[in-house]
């Protein structure tokens, strides 16, 4: 792999107003920046052809519908789904997790149906099964890691027996990088019958994914990891499983016909988007999946890796530095400090300009795996460049120069 970052530079800096020169942004992993073409299809939803859609009577509402079921195709093309109806557009990763949860595994499983997630999932993927687990007498089982920080599908196979319905893993982890192998899990979740659902927040904004190809049966992501929009996301399931799942939510236009003697509900992706979607942020989604797509995930993926490559390097000529995760993690490097708690690394940093995230990155199962409380964390995203990674590996310097 090469380190020299500088044969194939995406320096799209320019691209994103709120990054004021000099200041290194490694924190995409919580939240990326927004490109200027984001911010202007928000601008002109807004300021110019904002309307209600799939009720109104009028031009601009029937337009305004176009572009709203627009975005619903665009994303089913960016994740290679058969077709926009398997797209429900939810909050985010989050309530796409939930919604699993509250309408199909509460009506598929039951007592004595097991569950099977990973040690490095974030609470998104752990808390919604254990409130369904424990409403349902539902057990559920953690997959452990190995020793580079990758969820082991060794023990996932050994593990999964015909009582598992669901196993739910992150594509790429928040916190070490590492990707995780869908194909094999899938083909390992379907040889005993259950359902695999993959969190790719962290994965769709820096790898290709093709849900076809990679055989799962749900996935999720949130649209702000991805340049877009915040309360915007997206599940996809297969349409056989999305018209076995009754809806979560009630209200309008959910339905088919409403009547006090027995409503009906419209078919997916319909059913599970109640009340007035959030129109804007599914316009910003598809411009943001454009942007993205110009570039190439291909590429993205390619000058993250090279960043994680330089930053792991220069970190690892550091003493005091514990890092985390595999080598070839994607666009994330966790670390740690001897003796020096992570908000204070974040905090010395941020008096440099740059931006880290420090804690623990809502995945505390994972940290009691790390033995550690928390850890500092850089993610790269389309706008950092080398003059980043340089800037944080100063910063870790004066942090080790301050603690000694
Ligand atoms: N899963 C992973 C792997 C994440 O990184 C995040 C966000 N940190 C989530 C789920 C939850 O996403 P959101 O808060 O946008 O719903």
């Amino acid at each position: 792999m090469s380190l020299d970052v500088a044969t194939r530079p995406l320096d799209r800096l320019a691209d994103f107003p709120a990054i004021p020169a000099g200041w290194a942004y490694l924190d995409t992993a919580a939240t990326a920046q927004k490109p200027q073409v984001v911010v202007d299809a928000i601008t002109r939803a807004y300021g110019e052809t904002y309307a209600t859609v799939h009720r109104g009577v009028y031009q601009r509402s029937a337009d305004m519908t176009l572009a709203y079921e627009a975005a619903r195709e665009r994303v089913a093309g960016f994740i290679g789904a058969g077709s926009a109806d398997e797209i429900v557009f939810v909050r985010g990763a989050t309530e796409g997790i939930n919604l699993v949860a509250y309408s199909w595994a509460a009506n598929q499983l039951g007592p004595g149906n097991r569950i099977l997630l990973s040690q490095l999932e974030h609470h998104s993927n752990i808390v919604p099964w254990q409130m369904i687990a424990a409403e349902r007498g539902i057990a559920i089982d953690v997959a452990p890691l190995t020793a580079d920080g990758r969820i082991d599908l060794d023990s996932v196979e050994a593990m999964l027996t015909p009582e598992h319905k669901l196993v739910a893993l992150a594509h790429v982890s928040n916190v070490l990088g590492s990707v995780l192998d869908v194909a094999r899990a899938a083909k390992a979740a379907h040889s005993v019958g259950a359902k695999l659902l993959v969190d790719g927040c962290q994965a769709v904004p820096r790898l290709p994914v093709d849900v076809g190809a990679l055989g799962c049966d749900f996935y999720v992501f949130s649209g702000h990891k991805l340049y877009g929009p915040t309360g915007i996301g997206v599940l996809w399931a297969r349409p056989e499983i999305l018209a076995v799942m009754p809806p979560w939510q009630g209200g309008g236009s959910m339905i088919d016909r409403v009547s006090f003697s027995g409503t009906t509900f419209a078919p997916p992706p319909g059913r599970f988007e109640a009340g007035t979607p959030h129109i804007v942020g599914a316009l910003g989604l598809h411009a943001a999946i454009d942007y993205v797509e110009g570039i190439g995930l291909e590429a993205i993926h390619a000058h993250e890796t090279a960043l994680v490559a330089q930053a792991r390097e220069a970190l690892s000529q550091i003493n005091s530095v514990r890092l985390f995760g595999p080598e070839d993690a994607a666009g994330i490097v966790s670390f740690a400090i001897e003796g020096v708690h992570p908000h204070d690394i974040g905090t010395i940093l941020d008096e440099g300009q740059v931006a880290i995230r420090a804690g623990h990155h809502c995945a505390q199962p994972l940290m009691e795996a790390l033995g550690v409380a928390a850890t500092a964390r850089a993610s790269f995203g389309v706008y950092n460049g080398p003059a980043d990674i340089d800037a944080l590996v100063k910063g870790i310097q004066r942090v080790t120069r301050i603690f000694g």
